[in-house]
């Protein structure tokens, strides 16, 4: 696998407080990369690591392969870690030339950047007549000055009425389609859901799971739920829940007004139970294996025993 950032074993305690225990996990090119956490988890401090903002107090991490984060790797980053000063009676232009400046990125860019943060017609507006999803979105803007490949965004959402994350959301997945690797922290499930190749779960500090959002969805390791949901019905529902109880893998049958949930374990094969069924006198008129999303996966994996 071609890693852009890998992680081992990453420690951080700030005096008595475990902020982060033994992270290990990798963050695959091209990938959009969730880190999902409730408040306090410790997501801001593994960013503010890998950024070499902040020390880990044990563990090494590389960027495409390199231990630590150089000055010259970490050009080829853009961040948005805290909100950025911008100057509140400049426009969007002024306050990227002045950004571009401090950072030491290419002028010539401003007009492409502006554009692909869409707020190219409204680059000689003063930053103060901006909604907040506009200035955020200036801020990604100013990410992207030399066009880096790799973007971490610490979450980048935060505070936006519901408008303004649609088009930070939009604009995220507009930059994944570009080639770019995004890692971005967020305590919104759905967010990561809807936005994320893959995720890294983590809670007070321990990594709970990790890998692509389909992997994390439907895991079956030990560690992990390993069972599915299937909602069935036939005309005669009480012959079917007869039929189901000698159904050698069934975990749990519940009857439903009109139909049956069953939970088997994840490797059975809808068809299987189709033909069980079918070969013990009962037609199938429904069959639907419930997805679990990912607030479930989490919910699940958060209400394990604790690890500390
Ligand atoms: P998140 O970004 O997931 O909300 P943080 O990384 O900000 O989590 O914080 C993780 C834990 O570390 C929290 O318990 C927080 O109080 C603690 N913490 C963060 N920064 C400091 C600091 N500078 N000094 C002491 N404790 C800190
Ligand atoms: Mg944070």
């Amino acid at each position: 696998m071609d890693s852009v950032l890998s992680l081992h074993k990453i420690k951080k305690n700030y005096g008595p407080v475990k902020a982060l225990d033994e992270i290990t996990f990798d963050v695959p090119k091209g990938a959009v990369f969730g880190i999902l956490g409730p408040n306090g988890s410790g997501k801001t401090t593994l960013l503010s690591i890998v950024m070499d903002i902040v020390k880990a107090t044990q563990g090494d991490f590389y960027w495409n392969g390199e231990k630590g984060s150089s000055a010259a790797m970490r050009r080829q980053i853009g961040t948005l870690l805290e909100t950025p000063n911008f100057y509140h009676y400049l426009n969007a232009v002024k306050n990227l030339k002045i950004a571009a400046a401090i950072k030491e990125k290419d002028k010539g860019q401003i007009d492409e950047v502006l554009q692909k943060v869409n707020l190219y017609q409204r680059r000689f507006s003063k930053f103060n007549t901006y909604s907040l999803g506009m200035k955020q979105r200036l801020a990604i803007a100013s990410t992207l000055l030399g066009n880096p490949d790799i973007l971490v965004f610490d979450e980048p959402t935060n505070g936006l009425d519901p408008a303004g994350i649609a088009e930070i959301r939009d604009l995220i997945k507009a930059l994944s389609r570009e080639g770019k690797t995004i890692i971005m922290a967020s305590h919104i499930l759905d967010e990561v859901e809807k936005v994320c190749t893959h995720v890294a779960i983590i809670q007070n500090g321990v990594l709970k799971t990790s890998g692509s959002i389909g992997e994390v969805l439907n895991a079956t390791t030990a560690d992990a739920i390993s069972s599915i949901e299937i909602e069935i019905g036939a005309t005669d529902l009480a012959a079917l829940q007869a039929v189901l109880q000698n159904f050698p893998e069934m975990i749990k049958q519940e009857m439903q007004s009109k139909s049956i949930l069953i939970q088997v374990p994840a490797e059975v094969l809808p068809a299987t139970i189709n033909r069980f069924c079918f070969d013990n006198g009962i037609v199938l008129n429904q069959l639907q294996v419930k997805q679990k999303s990912l607030e479930s996966r989490f919910l699940e994996i958060t209400d394990r025993k604790s690890d500390r």
